[in-house]
């Protein structure tokens, strides 16, 4: 018997039989096209892409300048094993990546997303110290609500108790420690200015350094704005440079992990300009291709891969995509969009926009306790009650709920919720297109209002 054609609505959300997603018992939509800031399922209908995924589609989609570079070098070359050649299109990329990186940063690693750019960094500070004949420093310091990838070194080092519990026996070996984040709305005391709180919050990491010992302590890793477990919460004014200072003070590395919040994502091609802090190794990921190839790269200081130079010559540490040509040329046509159409100030002037957009709409919403971030790099947490920021009960659910109901509305934006300190909260993150259009953002906060509404109404 010939079954009967299935309806476009049921083609739109049929179930994968043999694609393993992270939720199995959902059936997803089949996005089947996209343009600009909007991606189509196969019924036809359109999601405005408010948060890129996840902060990853710097552009928007089907850039033709983007498709034209990576179409050519397919043409050419697609891929040579990163043991035996390099390519124009990495050293290319390499170039136009360390002339823009702060100041002494002249290498770069290329890997293939967020994770593995983590986990190169960790592994080069060891190497580092290693070859330098300080074998004792093996300790990580890193900070609670923090997300660094989903691999096993670097879900250690970040602190995403979903993510982390069936994997505790294994990642509970890895020699880590936690400090608090830097998160104003919940930590800044009511009589401290953001200077002083910042200054506290920094403090903690000496601490933690003098009670696992110096000479142990291999590097700090942090967020420079946290990104999915907090919501694009900014450090405090002086928060980094402090860090800084007592890093140097014990010798420890700062791995400063910019997977979202860099390549221009803040306004800024690298988020730690702004706060004018240059740390040892930068690991970035997601707007390097925006999502046109999977590619992150890892960038470290010249003294530091000197060390190596001079030492063993060689880094104990690859993989088998490492600079993957298209992917570099995918990427580096991403970074000569952005400089050649201005993108940068774009992103910082659009992000004010919206943020003066969503505090007209939402800013004096009972249940919205925060609005945050830096230039396209947006977040709003919920709470029960503005004035003792009690979160919403945890039971609601409020954060999957208004990511299902954001997704009926055609709108895909990130919402998330987290427990740490005892408090659990609920935000949703933004970080739409750097070229996303004045109608197109006026759409945003006009379907975000209502999907946050009803999301309320349907979780009481
Ligand atoms: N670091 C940060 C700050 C991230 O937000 C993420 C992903 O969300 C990662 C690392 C891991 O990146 P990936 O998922 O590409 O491995």
């Amino acid at each position: 018997m010939v079954s009967p054609r299935p309806s476009q609505a049921a083609l739109a959300r049929s179930a994968s039989t043999s694609v393993l997603h992270r939720q199995l018992n959902k059936t997803y939509p089949r996005a089947v096209s996209a343009q600009g800031a909007f991606l189509y399922d196969a019924s036809g209908k359109d999601y405005l892409d408010a948060s890129g995924g996840a902060a990853v589609c710097a552009l928007g989609h089907r850039h033709p300048r983007v498709i034209d570079a990576i179409k050519a070098q397919l043409d050419t070359l697609a891929y040579a094993h990163s043991a035996f050649f390099t390519s124009d299109a990495a050293e290319e990329l390499g170039d136009w990546l360390v002339r823009r990186a702060p100041l002494g940063f002249g290498r770069v690693m290329f890997v293939s997303g967020g994770s593995e750019a983590v986990e190169a960094a960790v592994k080069l500070a060891r190497q580092v110290h290693y070859e330098r004949g300080d074998t004792g420093r093996v300790h990580f310091i890193a900070r609670r609500q923090s997300y660094h990838g989903n691999t096993l070194g670097a879900l250690a080092l970040g602190h995403h108790p979903a993510r982390r519990a069936p994997y505790e026996g294994l990642i509970g070996r890895f020699p880590v420690s936690h400090i608090a984040p830097c998160y104003a709305y919940r930590h800044q005391r009511p009589d401290e200015t953001a200077e002083v709180y910042g200054l506290r919050a920094a403090a903690e990491l000496e601490a933690e350094i003098l009670r696992i010992g110096p000479e142990q302590v291999a590097a700090f890793v942090a967020e420079t704005v946290s990104g999915s477990t907090i919501g694009a919460a900014p450090p405090a004014p002086g928060y980094l440079a402090h860090i800084r200072r007592i890093c140097d003070k014990y010798g420890v590395f700062l791995i400063l992990d910019e997977v979202m919040s860099g390549m221009g994502r803040t306004g800024h091609l690298f988020a730690c300009a702004e706060d004018d802090v240059s740390p040892d190794f930068i690991a970035v990921a997601k707007g390097i291709g925006a999502g046109y190839q999977p590619i992150g790269a890892m960038l470290a200081r010249d003294e530091h891969v000197q060390t190596i130079t001079k030492g063993s010559g060689a880094l104990a540490h690859g993989h088998t995509y490492m600079a993957h040509a298209a992917a570099c040329a995918g990427a580096l046509a991403v970074q000569r969009v952005i400089e050649d159409e201005d993108l940068l100030p774009r992103v910082r002037a659009s992000g004010a926009r919206l943020r003066t957009m969503l505090s007209e709409r939402l800013g004096d919403h009972p249940n919205v306790g925060d609005i945050r971030g830096r230039g396209l790099f947006l977040a709003m947490e919920f709470v029960a009650d503005r004035e003792s920021k009690t979160p919403l009960n945890p039971r609601r659910k409020f954060a999957a709920t208004l990511k299902d109901v954001a997704m009926e509305n055609g709108l895909i934006c990130y919402p998330a919720s987290g427990t740490a300190d005892g408090v659990s909260g609920d935000h949703v993150l933004l970080a739409p297109p750097f070229n996303i259009s004045e109608d197109e953002l006026t759409l945003l906060v006009e379907r975000l209002g209502r999907s946050i509404e009803e999301s309320l109404a349907q979780t009481t």
